[in-house]
């Protein structure tokens, strides 16, 4: 029995249930008025502006358009619905309190071409936001304006560039080094850049090899970019020796700071030799995540570097805040005006009402949940947590199911799909590569001892199931508005279908 069941809606999309004459617009005017004021508008924009054809959009009433994406709702997860434990992700559950702030009009009503006098309190947000950052992290300036965690990575990769480059170093400093463990993005963003990557094995403690560091290191190596707690959510035990490695080499030190969880108050990546840090605050600071934005990636620099932020940050004179673009050597922008203001006001007010000692909190929680849990799974029969074996987890842990696997042929990826059985999300699979069937864990501070303990009894459920009759395992999920998908058609870009403008271009590719 796992008490949960999805709702099953055979739910079309809104343009097969939009009929053509109805409309969900009530309004003062009559039809006619409304016409004649389409035609007035009409005939402001220019000619060449104008569609040509009617847009081909779906008519609702209002009931059905509320029906609609309430069915919708009900045949997805979220963090509102249950525990969500994705490692790397920090899907923690988000105050209510952020979200109604950022909706406010008087932040949604503010224009960012409006003159500075009339936007000082906005000003005030974004200097005050990136002081706290500088704090947290132990740098000292901040550009809040890029969009994600890899938008961040890549603003940092451009920075190390224009820095070697302001050197004359740019010809032989062609090299980012970056640990096996690393987050895909990092590999990515740093070839976006035009660096070469070199990567760097982990040891059987889960940290860098530091033997395979020094010889990746050279005249050649721009910087290395480390996540620390690294994403066997393990803390670098070198990573002081680690730093001095390469800044003797003449490199500059990159933090990813997705998940600042485990470390917020605890300790600061400034302290530790990082040189540029970033933070998602769709992860860590309140934002809501999952949905495929809107986040923010501010990136965080050490006084050597503040040259090279994007321009404008935001500057105090006294009393008065203003847009600062006394950055000399800046990179430029890297994204429209001044960020997601919307995501940087739910952070503000998520400090804010957390102070100091709310986020030091964060990081003792997020640290015993996982540390709670690792040990709860990995005594169950079929799961164990490899690397570094009796050294503490920080914000997440990695369990293995390659036991299970040869015991009962039950693979992480048919646990994960149980799991969602239980009305409970499942862990991020086969992440880090590292590890064989990987399930990465990140309970994060938000689940209480209860809901741990209940996902705890699920894995020893799944284990028992697998070794009895795994057939069960090996056909989930069960319970939910979708069963198992084909995999393979599922990722494949034919399959794919994300808007429907592409739906339109596969069905007249189709004869
Ligand atoms: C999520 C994550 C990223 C990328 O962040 P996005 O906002 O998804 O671009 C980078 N590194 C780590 C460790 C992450 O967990």
């Amino acid at each position: 029995m796992t008490g949960f069941r999805q709702a099953r809606w055979n739910e079309p999309s809104i343009f097969k249930v939009g009929r053509t004459k109805s409309h969900g617009v009530c309004s003062p005017f009559s039809s006619e008025d409304q016409k004649m004021g389409v035609d007035a508008l009409t005939r402001l924009i220019p000619k060449n502006l104008l569609r040509r054809d009617e847009p081909n959009l779906p008519a609702l009433s209002e009931v059905d358009v509320v029906r609609h994406f309430t069915r919708l709702s009900q045949a997805n997860f979220g963090v509102d619905n249950g525990a969500y434990p994705l490692g790397s992700c920090t899907m923690k559950y988000s105050p209510k309190v952020n979200d109604a702030i950022a909706n406010s009009d008087k932040v949604h009503w503010i224009h960012p071409h409006q003159d500075e006098s009339t936007v000082q309190g906005a000003l005030e947000i974004m200097y005050k936001l990136s002081q706290w950052f500088s704090e947290i992290t132990g740098m000292n300036g901040f550009t809040l304006q890029p969009s994600a965690g890899a938008h961040g990575e890549y603003t940092g990769a451009l920075i190390m560039r224009a820095y070697h480059r302001e050197r004359g170093d740019l010809e032989r400093r062609r090299e980012i080094i970056v640990p096996d463990s690393a987050h895909g993005t990092n590999l990515a963003s740093a070839s976006m850049v035009g660096f070469h990557v070199v990567v760097v094995p982990s040891n059987e403690k889960g940290c860098v090899d530091m033997d395979a560091l020094e010889s990746a290191v050279s005249e050649r190596t721009a910087g290395l970019m480390l996540t620390n707690p690294n994403t066997l959510g393990i803390f670098e035990e070198n990573i002081l020796e680690i730093s001095r490695i390469i800044h003797d080499v003449g490199g500059l030190l990159y933090y990813d700071g997705a998940n600042l969880n485990a470390i917020m108050g605890k300790a600061r990546p400034g302290d530790m030799g990082f040189d540029i840090v970033h933070l998602n605050l769709h992860k860590t600071f309140s934002t809501p995540h999952g949905g495929g934005g809107p986040g923010a990636g501010p990136v965080g620099v050490v006084e050597a570097l503040e040259g090279f932020l994007p321009v404008p940050t935001v500057g105090r004179d006294g009393e008065h805040f203003y847009l600062n673009y006394d950055h000399p050597q800046t990179i430029g922008r890297v994204g429209g005006f001044y960020g997601n203001f919307e995501v940087l006001v739910k952070a503000f007010t998520y400090v804010l009402s957390m102070g100091g000692d709310g986020l030091s909190r964060v990081a003792e929680l997020s640290v015993l949940n996982a540390n709670y849990l690792a040990r709860k799974i990995s005594e169950i029969k079929g799961f164990s947590l490899p690397y570094g074996s009796g050294i503490l987890r920080k914000h997440e842990c990695v369990i293995s199911c390659s036991k299970l696997k040869m015991d009962t042929s039950v693979t992480a990826k048919d646990v994960a799909k149980r799991l969602l059985d239980f009305g409970v999300h499942a862990p991020t699979m086969y992440f880090p590569l590292i590890v064989e069937e990987a399930l990465m864990l990140e309970p994060t501070e938000t689940e209480s001892l209860e809901e741990l303990d209940r996902y705890a009894s699920i894995f020893a459920q799944i284990s028992r199931e697998a070794y009895e009759d795994p057939t069960i395992v090996l056909n989930a999920p069960h319970n939910t508005s979708v069963g198992a998908l084909d995999e393979v058609k599922a990722s494949h870009p034919r399959t794919f279908c994300l808007s429907w403008r592409m739906r339109k271009k596969q069905q007249e590719r189709k004869p």
